[in-house]
């Protein structure tokens, strides 16, 4: 699970993306129906459908080089090692969609120690894919989540136990107003965990943090935040005598204080802290989003709970090195427009389409007929359909050869 690495003080306007191209690799066999339904990925197809950078991958072991992975092939693994292993598609594709923003984000963060980002904790941690982690890479190849139009500065956990948290209740300073408390009504059925120390015991952690005093007189809950988790913790007898719960947590160690969303008891000199949840609660909820896949939300959905006020959109839109593009956003519809991918980057032996029908030839068409592209008009993709429509739903069927002539459309 990710954790910050600096203070955000800036606050950024929302702006809304338009959602880019999809362009469809051809070189793989089941990239055509790469929406309908895809069986069988390797890595190597991961390799070929990545854009953006190569990530670098160091290993905190001495003498361990690193290693560097096409990003869809580092969503996979990194997805493998973070997920849940039987995880719903929908809940795998949202993760990897925050898996894939993130490294994006945070790319230069070990650039001083000649990688990109870590495989600990610190970072996303990773181990070999799997065939569920490398399918939900390749269906959501490409997708980030984006915040005033570069990919957002986002965070996971574990499980939120029943609410998000707002990050700046966890990182003071951070101010990103996407990442705010929410509810997650997944988690009524959870179990609560309970840890147990001496007095002494923590005072002992609490010094090894660099918290003075020789006695610590009890742990009150001083403040808690929207979310209900413990926002300051009370230690009367040390110096200061009051600390960030988060901090409080690192310094008992998040694997043994699961979560600041806890209640604490005292009994004589032993202290019983009763909680829910794991990990520090920003962002995406693992668990949660496990159990909302399960119960019908889509990829989209889920993503859109967690990340309120994110927008979903297209990495990369470089056109190079696909057979098919098809143009599904409303840009290059009229003169003047901005074109939705650089037309210079398009092969002339690719094969162009447009799904607008307000008019045939768009000028993104016109620009890649120009280059030498065979193009498809939007209605063209119209009548393409109608047949498999039909025979779906299990209509008589025909054929766009008979659509077409009977058709009148005006323009
Ligand atoms: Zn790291
Ligand atoms: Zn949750």
């Amino acid at each position: 699970m990710p954790v910050p690495s600096r203070m955000h003080t800036q606050a950024l306007a929302l702006v809304v993306l338009l959602a880019a191209a999809l362009a469809v690799p051809g070189s793989h066999p089941a990239a055509a129906a790469r929406a309908w339904q895809v069986t069988e990925v390797s890595e190597a197809d991961l390799a070929r459908l990545s854009r953006g950078p190569v990530i670098r991958v160091g290993f905190q072991t001495r003498g361990r080089e690193p290693i560097a992975l096409p990003l869809e092939v580092y969503v996979a693994q990194v997805l493998s090692a973070e997920g849940e292993p039987n995880a719903a598609d929908g809940a795998a594709q949202s993760l990897a969609v925050a898996i894939r923003t993130y490294a994006l984000f945070n790319i230069s963060r070990h650039q001083r120690d000649g990688y990109d980002l870590c495989a600990t904790t610190h970072c996303q941690v990773l181990r070999g894919s799997s065939a569920a982690s490398r399918r939900a890479a390749y269906a959501t190849a490409g997708l980030v989540l984006s915040y005033h139009g570069a990919p957002a500065d986002l965070y996971y956990s574990a499980s939120c136990g029943g609410h998000t948290e707002r990050a700046a209740d966890v990182w003071p300073g951070v101010s990103l107003p996407y990442l705010d408390a929410v509810e997650d009504d997944v988690h009524a059925d959870d179990a609560t965990w309970t840890f147990e120390r001496s007095l002494d015991d923590i005072r002992g952690a609490m010094a090894r943090a660099g918290v003075r005093g020789r006695r610590l007189d009890d742990v009150v809950v001083e403040t808690r935040t929207a979310s209900g988790r413990v926002g300051r913790v009370g230690l009367p007898g040390l110096e200061p005598a009051s600390m960030n719960s988060n901090e409080f947590r690192l310094a008992l160690g998040p694997t043994e204080l699961r979560s600041t969303a806890f209640t604490v008891t005292r009994s004589g000199d032993r202290l019983t802290f009763t909680g829910r949840g794991y990990g520090h609660g920003v962002g995406m909820c693992v668990i949660g989003a496990g159990r909302r896949a399960r119960r019908g939300e889509s990829t989209a959905d889920i993503l859109k709970a967690y990340y309120p006020g994110l927008k979903i959109s297209v990495g990369s839109t470089d056109p190079t090195g696909f057979d098919v593009v098809v143009n599904a956003t409303p840009l290059g519809m009229k003169e003047g427009d901005p074109l939705p991918v650089d037309v210079s980057r398009i092969s002339p032996a690719a094969f162009v389409g447009e799904v607008v029908m307000k008019q045939e030839i768009t000028p993104f068409l016109a620009a890649a007929r120009e280059r030498g592209c065979a193009i498809q008009i939007g209605t063209d993709m119209l009548f393409e359909q109608i047949p498999a429509y039909l025979e779906f739903f299990g209509f008589r069927t025909t054929t766009p050869d008979e659509l077409r002539t009977i058709a009148q459309i005006s323009y």
